[in-house]
């Protein structure tokens, strides 16, 4: 433990926890005993364990938990489980899984943790074939309010199951969980790469209409000074052969580059290609129940400055409830729309203006948010549009249940109500 009074920095870098006292766990104990000391103290409890998803420092109080040294991953591949402890990454898990030819539901950026990736939903490169990282978890353990370790399982404690799972971290501090991992070894995926042109957005769009739940896929638009480029991120389950056919119509509009080939699931980063270097973004999203075609031209616009515009193709199975129900909102989102932008601080202004101008046309298509998407300071009605309105006042009963003086300052909060 350390009385602390400066800054821990994470990826994010355009914020940092400022804690009164840092814990860095290196076991479950670890956890309840600095939970047990902010209540003591009165204070607010905060988790860090890569810094990816951070929007609500500690400036000045508080006890910060971070989980960096619990990155154990334990693999039991006759089960096709693993044991995912606290700070582990989605790398040391696919790393984990990898040699038995099995797969998490991980992210694009393999950097981010798994843990709060997991307790948001969770869309993966292989969502549309799987649905939700959040659908495929059987045990969450985690320190609540009261100080208590509790091991959550559907039989056990039905309704925290439920709403850890897409409620974030508004519960309690997770310890560790156990996930399902699925039978995946390789991948033909990757990108290719296009001029931007407005029509090639609506190529895609059209495409993505009769494509099987093997096929996940996503369209970028990266609006960089003196750079612009449409980058269509490529992720399918199959042979070559059969993906090879399926790109046929977005090959036929002649790429730059073409980069989809078949590859390790282990390098399932060059499907999006993002930077894994700390740096200063913003970003926002609405999921749309569908796309409107007339609108896509204006997300092509290569006038824009210094923005990531992304279209996620969501259904197959992130459209069916889960086996065991859990909190996560608007599965009948056809699409995910994304706005994305590096920035320093006295560019943030600008940069939100821009990101509402992007999406507000959008707005009569929208169904909500995603949580894992919205990186900004915290709007309670943008975290409050992730839910369906009847499972949000669920989950603010169970807050004011569990944890009434909101002890814990998840990234995305859910008042007591
Ligand atoms: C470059 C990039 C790519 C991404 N790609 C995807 C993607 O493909 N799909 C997707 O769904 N999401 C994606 N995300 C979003 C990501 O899942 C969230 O930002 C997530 O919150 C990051 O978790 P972290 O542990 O890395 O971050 P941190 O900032 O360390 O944690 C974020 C918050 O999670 C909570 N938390 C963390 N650990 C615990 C714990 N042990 N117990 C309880 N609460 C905890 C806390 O509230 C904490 O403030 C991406 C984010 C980035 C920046």
């Amino acid at each position: 433990m350390i009385e602390n009074n400066h800054e821990v920095p994470g990826y994010q870098l355009l914020a940092a926890h400022r804690p009164a006292v840092v814990v860095d766990a290196s076991t479950s104990e670890d956890i309840r005993d600095a939970v047990r000391l902010a209540v003591a103290k009165g204070e607010p409890v905060a988790v860090q364990a890569t810094g990816h998803g951070l929007t609500r420092p500690l400036d000045g109080a508080g006890v910060l938990i971070t989980t960096g040294g619990m990155a154990a991953v334990e693999v039991n591949a006759a089960a096709g489980t693993a044991w995912v402890e606290a700070g582990a990454r989605w790398r040391d898990v696919i790393d984990a899984a990898a040699p038995y030819g099995l797969a998490p539901l991980s992210g694009s950026l393999p950097g981010v943790g798994a843990v709060s990736y997991t307790l948001g939903g969770g869309v993966g490169v292989l969502a549309r074939r799987y649905g939700f990282a959040a659908d495929h978890v059987r045990r969450i353990d985690l320190v609540t309010a009261d100080g208590e370790l509790r091991e959550v399982t559907a039989e056990s404690d039905p309704d925290l199951f439920w709403a850890l799972r897409g409620g974030g971290g508004n519960f309690g501090v997770v310890t560790g969980m156990e996930i399902e991992l699925v039978p995946v070894a390789r991948l033909h995926g990757g990108t290719l790469t296009f001029d931007v042109r407005p029509e090639l957005l609506e190529t895609w769009y059209r495409w993505t209409a009769g494509l099987p739940e093997e096929m996940t896929s996503a369209v970028a638009v990266l609006a960089f000074p003196g750079h612009h480029v449409a980058k269509v991120q490529i992720a399918h389950l199959g042979s070559g052969k059969d993906g090879d056919e399926l790109l046929e119509p977005l090959r036929a509009l002649g790429p730059l580059a073409d980069e989809v080939r078949e590859i390790p699931f282990a390098r399932s980063e060059v499907v999006f290609g993002e930077p894994d270097q700390p740096h200063a973004y913003r970003g926002d999203n609405l999921l749309l129940a569908d796309v409107e075609p007339a609108k896509l031209p204006a997300l092509a616009d290569r006038t824009a400055a210094m923005c990531v515009v992304g279209l996620r193709h969501l259904g197959g199975a992130l459209s069916r409830p889960a086996g065991i129900p859990n909190a996560v909102g608007h599965r009948d989102a056809g699409y995910l729309l994304g706005v994305l932008s590096p920035t320093s601080p006295e560019e943030v202004p600008a940069v939100r203006a821009r990101h509402d101008a992007l999406l507000e046309p959008w707005s009569a298509q929208a169904v909500g948010r995603s949580l894992n998407f919205l990186f900004d300071d915290v709007d309670p009605g943008k975290v409050e549009s992730a839910f369906a309105p009847a499972d949000y006042r669920k989950l603010a009963a169970l807050k004011a249940e569990l944890d009434p003086d909101a002890l814990f300052r998840a990234n995305f909060p859910i008042p007591p109500g």
